[in-house]
């Protein structure tokens, strides 16, 4: 790719793919998944209670927080997996070949890393605490409108955040939001 084609599908903030590049790859690995019958899983992952943590330590903070976390994300896939920011603090993994129960246990491992990792401020050394995220993880169904794939890894994601925060859970099959 050029360098403008490339500015256009990353995000400034975290060099991750944004979401015109999600969105792309997505309509593209759902295709590919259909024609070779393999597993596609997308994650949905969002920051817990960040509107606090941008209240007590200021927005540049806070974007800093994004970087450690989208750094994470990018260290933990591998080949044709695709790591985005989704939104402001949300951020997707799409992973090709990649069954749900796998695909968890990826996500609790960066859970785990996120939740471990002791924050301080690089300058004045002050403690920041820790931070923690939410996860939802949906499995591609054949014939599935893409719409529908990514409401069930968004409601996955909400009823990590209700069911206590701090963990990933896994879509049902079929449940329509
Ligand atoms: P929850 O656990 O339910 O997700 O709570 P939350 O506070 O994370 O959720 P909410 O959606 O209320 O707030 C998201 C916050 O994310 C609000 C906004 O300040 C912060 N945020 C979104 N984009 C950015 C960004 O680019 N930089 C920074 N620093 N903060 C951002
Ligand atoms: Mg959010
Ligand atoms: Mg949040």
């Amino acid at each position: 790719f050029g360098q403008a084609r490339r500015e256009s599908l990353s995000d400034s903030l975290t060099g991750l793919a944004n979401r015109k590049n999600f969105e792309q790859t997505l309509s593209l690995l759902t295709k590919a998944a259909q024609e070779s019958a393999e597993p596609l899983t997308l994650m949905l992952l969002d920051i817990d209670h960040f509107k606090l943590f941008n209240d007590r330590h200021g927005h540049q903070t806070g974007d800093t927080v994004l970087q450690l976390v989208a750094r994470t994300l990018s260290d933990n896939v591998k080949g044709q997996d695709l790591a985005a920011r989704y939104g402001g603090e949300e951020f997707a993994l799409l992973l090709p070949r990649t069954r749900a129960d796998q695909a968890v246990k990826l996500g609790d491992n960066i859970r785990a890393l996120i939740a471990t990792r002791k924050l301080v401020k690089r300058q004045s050394g002050e403690t920041l605490g820790r931070i923690t995220i939410s996860a939802g993880v949906a499995e591609y169904q054949v014939g599935e409108a893409l719409s529908h794939f990514v409401q069930r890894a968004d409601a996955a994601m909400y009823a990590a955040k209700r069911e206590g925060r701090n963990r990933v859970v896994a879509a049902t099959e079929s449940s329509p939001v």
